[in-house]
């Protein structure tokens, strides 16, 4: 599956804000957004500088692009979630972070097993994961209420996951997800509601987007 490959912290300062795309990394003062809080490249520095006002293209661009590299996901899969948010009963623009929020790398990532969604997608590729009993590698899956997540038996016994137990225990996971620490498991209790997905996204402008 194909994926971005470049620098992570480059997409945080195009998009002027922390995507939180490298775990720990994104709480310490090495964080990029800490050190250089202007865009990449040769004039980033000197653009923030320049008063210009965006058009409103661009702030729907800006904004598409923003979630998409949040979530990881590249362009023509994003517009396919868009699709089928479009499809189903509602507004289109919740129904979009609902989607995105409910593939399993990113809940991999809310449960605590990963400290950012690209580990959670590298773990779930590597087949640590069951769902519902059955090994899942796809990192893409859509999970829904009921679903079960564990960890697969033996991949308990590594390192990884026997220190992440302690970071699991002190997890604080959203409402619409449990979490068992000692037995390495989770369920999703229920889909998202707005107010559980990241406020700072303005949903209606990759709508917007889209429509044009
Ligand atoms: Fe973004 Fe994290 Fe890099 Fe900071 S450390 S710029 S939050 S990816």
């Amino acid at each position: 599956m194909a994926r971005y490959l470049g620098p992570v912290c480059r997409l945080c300062r195009r998009e002027g804000e922390k995507l939180f795309l490298k775990g720990e990394r994104c709480f310490s003062t090495k964080c990029a957004m800490e050190r250089r809080p202007y865009p990449p490249g040769a004039r980033g520095r000197e653009s923030q500088f320049r008063r210009r006002r965006a058009s409103d293209y661009a702030l729907q661009l800006r904004e598409k692009q923003k979630v998409r590299r949040m979530y990881g996901v590249l362009e023509r899969q994003f517009r396919r979630y868009y699709k089928e948010a479009l499809r189903r009963k509602g507004l289109t623009g919740e129904n979009l972070l609902i989607i995105l929020e409910s593939r399993l790398d990113n809940i991999v990532y809310r449960l605590g097993f990963a400290s950012s969604r690209a580990q959670a997608r590298q773990l779930v590729r590597h087949g640590h994961f069951y769902v519902n009993g059955r090994r899942a590698t796809i990192p893409s899956m859509l999970l829904k209420p009921g679903d079960e997540l564990s960890v697969r038996p033996q991949s308990r016994q590594r390192k990884y996951f026997k220190d992440l137990a302690q970071v699991l225990d002190e997890k604080d996971v959203p409402n619409w997800l449990s979490l068992d620490p000692l037995n390495m498991t989770g369920r999703v209790l229920n889909l998202p509601t707005r107010e559980e997905i990241a406020p700072s996204i303005q949903e209606q402008l990759i709508v917007e987007y889209y429509s044009r």
